[in-house]
């Protein structure tokens, strides 16, 4: 299997960096190695640009409605080379499409009803404020290879909404359909509004930390999260982290576990677990601990494996070398250490990063397979006597992305899930979100609101005239 890293891929030349097909392991394309230098122009480009888009709210809307129609437009193209560098069914791919232009489309129509008015303020005394809100300035989007196009529409369509230019840099993994969509979208919005650059770190690091930039929005692993803030610190720009995640499931006692097992394999299994609020733990009580296994192994062993690009495919490959092998130490050390694979366990014999979906059971609670964010095919179940130690061991992490409660009381289980320390919990299901609703990581799992009018607000800031009552 090829080992090769984008951080430092063999076979680079001219300036270009091999993008590879994680079903064949093969680089079927390539993508430009941008050096960092190049920053200065690409971000100077995006001050000019700023004073215009900045100055006219209704050109702004007119223009991410265009480009929300050309990005739908741009389905057919943009869907095949999505899978084919990301790895996930075509049908997920056409999804991720849709819902970036959703998203341009919902800021496109509602940015201006979402933006905060501005408003007068008196604190008694004969002086008068107004508060009038301004976008951030050129904005920086740094965004990971599971959803690159999604969790790009949902940095740049509120940025720009509110008015700030940006510069949007894909992971080297999956560089080619967010360069697509870059010149997709530059049919409808004014040059230099938004530029996507590609390359090899240290190009996001410097980013992060280029003195012309004002708010950096990131979207990632925690340790980068947290090079990117203190890269951020250099020039005191805005940090918005969205980052990784450890969500756990609870069952109920009173859970029908047949009817829920399939909603739950693919809250835990979707994009081949790459997914950062997945099901990444589930605990289930002593009593149906055994059922739960086995429900959700039989989805394990029968979903269907292959290409993205294979109409029959469910689940796809992992995305590159470094995060299989990351899977592959995880799972091992946990059956080393006493786990049972219900199903899976071990790579798959074939081209491609392919793992067999897999489910853990008998898991020491102290396994890293539990503990950190596997973001893979696998999935360890764990018992549980009392209901307590169930919401201990789910808020016993150093993330809070979300949790979820599967039960049939739904005041019961409302009830557990006040008790989850993490920004979203679900009941019933999971990781499902709607274009209008706040979505936050606590702990580690981020800084910032992204979503919904909070999305906007986080683009913005307040600029207030004060001047005596009597003028
Ligand atoms: P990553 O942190 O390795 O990379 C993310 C991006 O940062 C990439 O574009 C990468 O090239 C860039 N980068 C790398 N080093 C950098 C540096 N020093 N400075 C600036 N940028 C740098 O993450 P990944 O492996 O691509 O993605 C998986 C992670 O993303 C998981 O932890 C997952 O949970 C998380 N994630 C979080 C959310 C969320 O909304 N909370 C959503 C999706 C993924």
């Amino acid at each position: 299997m090829p080992r090769s890293h984008p951080g430092r891929a063999p076979g680079t030349r001219g300036g270009r960096f091999p993008v590879l097909d994680p079903a064949t392991g093969k680089a079927f394309d390539e993508a430009p190695d941008q050096q960092p230098e190049e920053l200065d122009a690409v971000v100077g480009r995006a001050h000019e640009a700023w004073r215009g888009w900045r100055a006219n709210s209704l050109a702004r809307s007119k223009a991410l409605l265009t480009a929300a129609d050309a990005v739908e437009a741009a389905g057919a193209d943009l869907a095949p080379l999505l899978t084919r560098e990301q790895g996930k069914p075509l049908a997920e791919s056409y999804a991720e499409v849709a819902r970036a232009a959703a998203r341009l489309r919902y800021f496109g129509e509602m940015g201006a009803e979402l933006a905060p008015e501005s408003q007068e303020i008196t604190d008694g005394r004969p002086v008068r404020g107004e508060i009038r809100w301004r976008p951030l300035g050129p904005t920086a989007a740094i965004v990971p290879w599971n959803f690159p196009l999604q969790l790009a529409s949902a940095k740049f369509a509120p940025a720009l909404a509110a008015g700030n230019t940006v510069v949007l840099k894909p992971s080297p993994f999956t560089p080619l359909a967010t360069r697509l969509l870059g010149s997709v979208l530059s049919t409808a919005l004014p040059e230099n509004v938004l530029t996507v650059v590609t390359g090899r770190e240290p190009l996001g690091a410097r980013l992060a930390s280029h003195p012309g930039i004002r708010h950096v929005t990131f979207t990632g692993s925690v340790p980068t999260g947290r090079a990117v803030a203190r890269g951020a610190a250099a020039s005191l720009a805005q940090v918005t982290l969205e980052l990784g995640g450890n969500d756990a499931a609870i069952l109920l006692d009173d859970v029908d576990v047949e009817r829920i097992a399939e909603r739950l394999f693919w809250a835990a299994f979707r994009n081949c677990g790459q997914v950062c609020m997945a099901v990444k733990r589930v605990y289930a009580p002593a009593r149906l601990y055994a059922r739960v296994v086995e429900a959700l192994a039989e989805h394990a062993k029968t979903v269907v494996v292959g290409a993205g690009l294979d109409p029959d495919t469910q689940l796809g490959p992992v995305n590159n070398a470094p995060q299989l092998a990351g899977v592959e130490r995880r799972t091992a050390r946990a059956l080393a250490d006493g786990a049972r694979a219900a199903a899976g366990g071990h790579r798959l014999d074939r081209p491609g990063y392919f793992f067999a979906p897999t489910v853990l059971a008998d898991v020491p609670p102290a396994s890293p397979v539990v503990t950190e964010e596997q973001f893979g095919p696998v999935l360890p179940v764990l018992p549980y006597r009392s209901l307590d130690e169930s919401v201990d061991a789910a808020n016993d992490t150093g993330f809070g992305l979300g949790g979820s409660v599967w039960g049939t009381d739904l005041d019961r289980a409302g009830a557990v899930a006040d008790r989850l320390e993490c920004g979203t919990a679900w009941i019933n299901h999971h990781a499902e979100l709607s274009l209008a609703q706040p979505f936050a990581g606590i702990k580690d799992s981020g800084v910032g609101v992204a979503g919904g009018p909070w999305g906007l607000y986080g683009n913005l800031r307040p600029f207030v005239v004060h001047r005596p009552e009597e003028t």
